[in-house]
């Protein structure tokens, strides 16, 4: 299945993907987490893009295009994939469209995470990422716990750290950038047909309850917004004829098309031809 999930930072698309990795066994592909990687291992790409990510601006197109063409040709993509983060702007969705045009692999579906604006703030607060393995917690809604305490790559527990661009100026810089480049998408992908919306408030596993039925509802049932009905006209009451003068009933009035033709200046009559008189 190849899986579009759109959402503003913090919508849980990160812990959702990673849910969906175990279900599907199909790749996540988070640009986020591709980019932050280029960033630590310090390549060019890395540098060019550290400047817009601390800011919380996007990054320049050219480059997460690169990144994500490269990663979309590696052989785990080819029974499907999981987008995160990507696209975030219509020049990036163009793009994908034909890059997957051309690879003949078509986006199956794209889910739409819904979460309130002061809901998105307190769990970016609260977001932590496990430093060896990538996991992705929340110190208010999902701590590590149980049976996953323990990090799957050391077995320790988990070293978990803030994201530099979790801090509360960039937030609100990345909000601002999503509302007026990534938003436009969800009208994108709708008017394809292929976006689903799912709230993606409460418990975390009832949003992965409710994602995995907007996977597999059928695509008639895409989630569109309802149309307001128009209000069922009242039935006219005939009007009654008035009477003429005379008692009889008035002959109705010609529609108004009729009458604006018949009100036509009518050609005058052609003046009889004189004809010579006979001598
Ligand atoms: P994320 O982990 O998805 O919240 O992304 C973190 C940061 O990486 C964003 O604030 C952007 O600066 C950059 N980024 C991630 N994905 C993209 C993308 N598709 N286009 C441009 N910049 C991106």
């Amino acid at each position: 299945m190849r899986i579009v999930l759109l959402g503003a930072p913090g919508s849980g698309k990160g812990t959702q993907s990673q849910r969906l990795v175990k279900r599907l066994a199909i790749p996540q592909i988070s640009t986020g987490d591709l980019l932050r990687a280029a960033v630590a291992r310090g390549s060019e790409l890395g540098r060019q893009a550290k400047q817009a990510m601390d800011n919380g601006r996007l990054v320049e197109d050219a480059l997460v295009l690169g990144m994500i063409r490269e990663r979309l040709g590696e052989p785990d993509a080819r029974n499907g994939f999981i987008l995160d983060g990507f696209p975030r702007n219509l020049a990036q969705a163009h793009e994908l469209d034909e890059l997957l045009r051309r690879l003949g692999q078509p986006l199956d579906v794209v889910v739409q995470l819904e979460v309130d604006y002061g809901e998105l703030v307190k769990r970016i607060a609260g977001r932590r990422t496990c430093a060896d393995c990538g996991r992705v917690f929340n110190l208010l809604t999902s701590p590590p716990a149980g049976a996953d305490a323990v990090c799957a790559t050391t077995g320790a527990p988990h070293r978990l750290m803030q994201r530099p661009d979790d801090n509360e100026a960039t937030v609100t810089e990345r909000l601002r950038v999503y509302d007026e480049k990534t938003r436009p998408l969800i009208d994108f992908y709708r008017s394809r047909g292929l976006l689903r919306v799912i709230n993606a408030e409460g418990e975390v596993d009832q949003v992965t309850e409710r994602l995995t039925r907007a996977l597999t509802a059928p695509a008639a049932r895409a989630l569109r917004p309802k149309r307001a009905r128009p209000a069922a006209r009242k039935k006219r009451k005939p009007l009654s004829r008035p009477k003429s003068k005379r008692g009889g009933v008035r002959p109705r009035r010609a529609p108004a098309r009729k009458r604006a033709k018949s009100a036509k200046p009518k050609r005058a009559r052609r003046a009889p031809v004189k004809r010579a008189r006979r001598r």
